[in-house]
C-alpha cells in the first residue's frame, strides 16, 4: 500500500516533466551524447545557411513551410541563424536535394524519405508504409516508438540529421484517365507512384514512375503518363489535376500519412552551439503540426470545389480491389525485408509498433469513427 503511494508521488512529479517531454518530444530524441556533445556556450557567431527543397519555388504548403520554419529559425535565434530557401532546381534539382544536403553543398533540406530508396530502400519507412499508420500514429512511432533513433541511425551514415518537417494527412490514391473497378485495371498503367506504392504498382504489372511534382501536370496532360497521385484535395486543386484527369479516387492506400522531412548535414548540426540545435528540433515541430493542420483544415473546402469547377468524377477504390492491392502490399514488403537487412530492422520495428497502436486504435479512432 505505501510502495503504491510511493509510486503515485512519483508519478504525480513527472507529470510536468511528461508534458514538457511531449512538447519538445523531437528534441527530447536526440541522443544524450550528442546534447553532451554540442557546445553550450551562447556566442554571436552567425550562420547563414542554404536550404533546398523538392518542391518547386514559392510552393503552396510544402515550400511555404520551409520558407516560415527558415523564417521561426531567424526569430527564434535573433537573426544569428539566416536561411535562405531554394526551390527544386533553383540550386539543385528537385531529386537531388539529399546529395546536396549531404555532401554539403547545402546544409539543410526538405522533402520526403522516400524520394532517396535508390540510395537507401529502408529510407522509404520513413514517410509512410502501404495500408500503415496515420499521421498521428507514424509521429507516436517516431518520437515514442523507435522510428526517430532508426531514422537517425540510417542517416547517420550518409552525413544527415533528420527532423519530421511536416505531414500530409490521409492521402488520396489519386488523378486516373482510366477507371479502376479491379486489380487488374493497374496492369500496364503508367502512374507518377513513389515508394513503396509503386513498388506494388509494379507487382500489379503498372508502371511506376518517380517524377518531381513540377513535371505532374504536363507529362498527364499529355498522355506521358495514364494517372498521377500526389497529396489530397487542397495540393491536387493548386495542381490543377482536376483539369486534365477523369477519376480522381479514394482512399490513399499507398500514403496513409505521409511524414516530410527536413534534413541537415549532420558535420555542420553537430558543429552548431546546443541552443541553434533545439531550435532547429523546435522550429520542425511546428512545421509537422502546421503542415498537417493546413491539410487537413482545407481539403474538404477543396474537395467541393474539385466537384462543383471539374468534370472529374470522384470515386471509390472498392474494397475487394483494395483488399487485392493490400495482400500484394504484403508480397512486396515481404520480398523487399528479406533482401535488405536494414530495411528488415526498420520494418520489424515499425510493424510491431503498428500492431499496438492499431489494437488501440480498435478501441479509439475505430470505434469513434463507426458511431
Ligand atoms: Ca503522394
Amino acid at each position: 500500500m505505501e510502495d503504491k503511494k510511493i509510486d503515485r508521488k512519483k508519478f504525480i512529479s513527472t507529470l510536468g516533466l511528461g508534458a514538457v517531454a511531449i512538447t519538445t518530444g523531437i528534441s527530447a530524441c536526440q541522443d544524450k551524447a550528442e546534447q553532451i556533445a554540442a557546445p553550450n556556450i551562447i556566442t554571436n557567431k552567425s550562420y547563414r545557411w542554404k536550404l533546398v527543397t523538392t518542391w518547386p519555388p514559392n510552393f503552396p504548403v510544402l515550400g511555404q513551410g520551409a520558407t516560415l520554419f527558415a523564417q521561426w529559425i531567424r526569430e527564434m535565434s535573433g537573426g544569428r541563424m539566416d536561411i535562405r530557401v531554394y526551390g527544386g532546381g533553383e540550386l539543385v534539382p528537385p531529386l537531388e536535394v539529399f546529395e546536396a544536403v549531404y555532401s554539403g553543398a547545402a546544409e539543410m533540406g526538405h522533402g520526403a524519405s522516400y524520394y532517396w530508396a535508390g540510395r537507401s530502400q529502408a529510407a522509404q519507412f520513413f514517410t509512410s508504409v502501404p495500408f500503415g499508420l496515420n499521421s498521428q500514429q507514424i509521429y507516436s512511432w517516431m518520437l515514442f516508438g523507435g522510428g526517430y533513433e532508426l531514422w537517425r541511425e540510417l542517416y547517420a551514415d550518409f552525413n544527415l540529421m533528420p527532423f519530421i518537417g511536416g505531414n500530409t494527412g490521409v492521402q488520396m490514391a489519386g488523378w486516373f484517365n482510366r477507371e479502376i473497378n479491379s486489380i487488374d485495371d493497374f496492369k500496364g498503367l503508367k502512374m507518377r507512384i513513389p515508394g513503396l506504392g509503386g513498388k506494388v504498382l509494379e507487382k500489379l504489372g503498372g508502371t511506376a514512375v518517380l517524377s518531381p511534382g513540377s513535371e505532374l501536370y504536363t507529362n498527364l496532360e499529355r498522355g506521358v503518363i495514364d494517372a498521377t497521385e500526389w497529396i489530397g484535395p487542397y495540393h491536387d486543386y493548386l495542381m490543377g489535376f482536376h483539369q486534365i484527369a477523369k477519376y480522381y479516387y479514394a482512399p490513399g492506400w499507398h500514403e496513409p500519412g505521409s511524414v516530410l522531412e527536413t534534413i541537415v548535414n549532420k558535420r555542420d548540426y553537430d558543429n552548431l552551439p546546443k541552443d541553434l540545435q533545439t531550435i532547429i528540433a523546435a522550429a520542425s515541430e511546428r512545421l509537422a503540426l502546421w503542415v498537417i493542420s493546413e491539410f487537413e483544415a482545407k481539403n474538404n473546402e477543396y474537395l467541393q470545389k474539385i466537384t462543383q469547377e471539374s468534370t472529374a468524377e470522384i470515386r471509390m477504390i472498392d474494397k475487394i480491389t483494395l483488399s487485392g492491392i493490400r495482400d500484394v502490399t504484403n508480397d512486396v514488403i515481404t520480398e523487399l525485408v528479406d533482401k535488405d537487412s536494414v530495411a528488415k530492422k526498420v520494418h520489424d520495428n515499425f510493424s510491431s509498433f503498428a500492431r499496438g497502436i492499431r489494437n488501440w486504435s480498435k478501441y479509439s479512432e475505430g470505434l469513434y469513427h463507426s458511431i
